[in-house]
């Protein structure tokens, strides 16, 4: 349950449609307010797992103010965080660099895939996960299958989207 909770927050993408610029981080599930309540019902039901789920589930959230940002205080629908992927340049003009591009999908896969240093700690993070896992839950290991997963979801869609600018 605390693994699911750090990466539940990311299936809102299939909601995109409702959110705005069609950002699934603009979404009240990337924002602060889930993991409040979750460690507020941890503490009030004095359940130990929730109380660590709401905290996996901000660290998600945590981690993704550093590439992009999220809408943090969500009524506020400001993008917030370090955004190291994205110049203040290119924040202003943001429209003219994704109609470079055939999908505008393809400004925000291409700055990740093409960034080694973002590439270098993905690598790290894995090999780090990878140790605890077999260390501290070699029961669990099976639960790397979802990591794949996500692997696979997100390798599929860049390979698309580069086939896709080069035709
Ligand atoms: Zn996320």
């Amino acid at each position: 349950m605390i693994v699911f909770s750090a990466f539940i927050c990311d299936l809102d993408v299939f909601f995109s449609k409702y959110a705005k610029d069609n950002n699934h981080r603009n979404l009240i599930t990337h924002s602060i307010i889930p993991s409040i309540i979750v460690i507020v019902l941890g503490i009030t039901f004095n359940w130990p797992a929730l109380i660590l789920s709401g905290f996996t589930l901000f660290l998600h959230i945590f981690v993704d103010l550093f590439d992009w940002g999220t809408n943090l205080f969500y009524f506020s629908k400001k993008t917030i965080g370090p955004r190291l992927f994205i110049s203040n340049e290119e924040q202003k003009n943001l429209p003219k660099y994704l109609a470079q591009y055939k999908n505008k999908e393809s400004f925000f896969d291409f700055k990740y895939y093409n960034n080694k240093l973002a590439l270098m700690i993905e690598a790290l993070l894995f090999v780090l996960m990878m140790i605890c896992i077999i260390i501290y839950a070699f029961e669990y290991t099976l639960i790397i299958f979802i990591y794949f997963f996500g692997l696979y979801f997100h390798l599929s869609k860049h390979f698309h989207l580069k086939k896709l600018e080069k035709s």
